[in-house]
């Protein structure tokens, strides 16, 4: 019985922007007596059906994204014989969708770190059960990856997850209700240990692939202070303490180390926060900016960001900490006007971010705005090709509708229009070249254009073309880039790299 871990994509680039931590965390997870599993990543290479034999175990973990080719690769393991296993944000939000379209035997709801030895146990007993509860575990039974199985030369950057959960809740995200909003944190010593064993391995560019990597705020510690709530406080003190020690071993590392996280921007009111980023070699992070007006922020639960001005100041401050900020914006929200797209774009250019991405309001399964739009779709009841629109991650690639949620002022071919002009606008090579200023070298600036505008056709894929000729050609842009692009991230191993700061 031999046991096969696969992440699903429909195209295959044979090179990859960032590892698919779950495959290499679910090999760590599988016990030594059921051999070294067979780790697939589709967006390196299609999975090979000859290689699923009668009784083997196969292990798909599945978001809304890739869940309809996890739905075709379970049922081909299936008809081979296999014992088929779904898992994933996905899966844990909709099992009986695995059961009875994916082929499964199994499903696994929640993390799979401790339950997967379970898992493998009952297959090779020929005995699964429907479902397993993965739960929520603890951040010290979170199973370091196991990188020793990593394909060389295959992605540009590695990834390390510090903490899971995010304590805020916002509509449209679904992170705080599958992972929690109790910040579970590794131990810094696993955490050093993984990303010092990434080094050896050649990685210099390492995403700390975290839900919030700041998950207590100068805010929450001000009113659990003033509530007199002296427990609340111990708690969030601790894990601020253990936030630092961190970045003070992560300041250790080489000096060429990039690391880029996910945060929300009330970090830029917390200096010593910021600055001890900045010695850790934090060099870039997401921000969910969202929107830039305080109506927009109100409809999607995110008023603790800020609007206008004073939103512009606060994301210039993680420049001015050597943080490079990806803006992530969402258009479409219910009280955006059409001067809503040039105000968001005007914000962009003058916060001096470095990147940024333009979203359309998309409900997506396990949101509050999801269960809101579902329920006011249900009523009409319609579908495309037989399947409701309600699961438009089931409806094919090509026929998919793009933007689901009706909104009041605009159609949704506005908002699509009006998104893809600020994309444009953005990455124009005028703005691009501005943005290099940091930059001295020619060399260096023109590889910046070139990222930025690789980033840009990627998501010509991802969000906003409905033309599939359009998607066709990122598609083949991202072929033929990704090789030489990896090279840029590549860093010398440094196999005689110790963990820095271990007793
Ligand atoms: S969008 Fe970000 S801040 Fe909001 S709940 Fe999700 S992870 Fe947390």
């Amino acid at each position: 019985m031999r046991v096969h871990l696969v992440n699903p994509s429909h195209k295959s680039f044979g090179t990859a922007v960032i590892t698919p931590r779950w495959l290499f965390v679910l090999a760590a997870a599988t016990p030594a007596s059921f051999g070294e599993p067979n780790l697939v990543d589709e967006t390196l290479r299609p999975v090979d059906p000859q290689q699923i034999q009668q009784g083997d175990v196969v292990g798909i973990s599945v978001h809304t994204g890739n869940a309809l080719r996890g739905y075709e690769i379970g049922k081909m393991a299936r008809e081979r014989g296999a014992y088929v296993v779904f898992g994933g944000i996905h899966a844990t939000l909709y099992s009986e969708e695995a059961l009875n379209l994916g082929g499964a035997h199994a499903v696994v709801k929640g993390d799979g770190d401790i339950v997967w030895a379970k898992v493998l146990a009952d297959c090779s007993k020929g005995a699964p059960q429907a479902l397993y509860l993965g739960g929520k575990i603890e951040a010290a039974d979170f199973l370091p990856a196991r990188w020793d199985l990593l394909p060389r030369k295959s992605y540009m950057w590695a990834s390390v997850q510090t903490v899971r959960g995010c304590p805020k809740h916002c509509s449209f995200c679904s992170v705080w209700k599958t992972d929690g909003q109790r910040p579970r944190q590794r131990s810094t010593d696993s955490v050093v240990e993984e990303i010092v064993q990434l080094r050896r391995l050649g990685f210099r560019f390492i995403a700390l692939a975290d839900d919030n990597f700041y998950p207590v705020t100068l805010t929450d510690l001000h009113l659990a202070t003033q509530q007199g709530n002296l427990h609340r406080l111990e708690e969030l003190r601790a894990l601020r303490a253990e936030r630092f020690e961190l970045m003070e071993r992560l300041a250790m590392l080489p000096s060429d180390t990039v690391f880029f996280t996910q945060i929300t921007m009330e970090a830029a009111e917390d200096p010593s926060f910021l600055e001890a980023m900045r010695k850790a070699h934090i060099k870039g992070a997401l921000v969910g900016v969202e929107s830039v007006t305080p109506e927009g922020l109100k409809d999607i639960y995110k008023d603790f960001n800020l609007a206008g001005d004073s939103l512009v100041e606060r994301l210039r401050t993680f420049r001015r900490y050597g943080i490079h900020v990806l803006g992530s914006f969402i258009f479409g929200l219910p009280s955006d006007r059409p001067q809503t797209f040039e105000a968001t774009a005007a914000v962009a250019q003058r916060a001096e971010i470095t990147f940024a991405q333009f979203v359309m309001l998309t409900p997506f399964p396990g949101t509050v705005d999801f269960a809101k739009w579902e329920k006011a779709v249900e009523l009409n009841s319609q579908n495309i090709g037989g399947v409701p629109i309600t699961r438009p991650w089931l409806i094919p690639q090509e026929r998919r509708p793009k933007m689901y949620w009706p909104h009041p002022v605009m159609t949704a071919d506005e908002i699509r229009l009006r998104t893809q002009s600020v994309w444009d606008r953005f990455y124009s090579l005028k703005y691009i070249w501005q943005r290099s200023r940091f930059l001295k070298a020619p060399r260096a600036r023109l590889t910046f254009i070139l990222i930025s505008k690789i980033y840009r056709q990627m998501y010509a894929d991802t969000g906003i073309a409905t033309d599939s000729a359009r998607r066709r050609t990122a598609n083949r842009w991202a072929s033929w880039l990704a090789k030489p692009c990896r090279r840029l991230f590549q860093g010398t191993p440094m196999p005689d790299l110790v963990v820095p700061g271990s007793s």
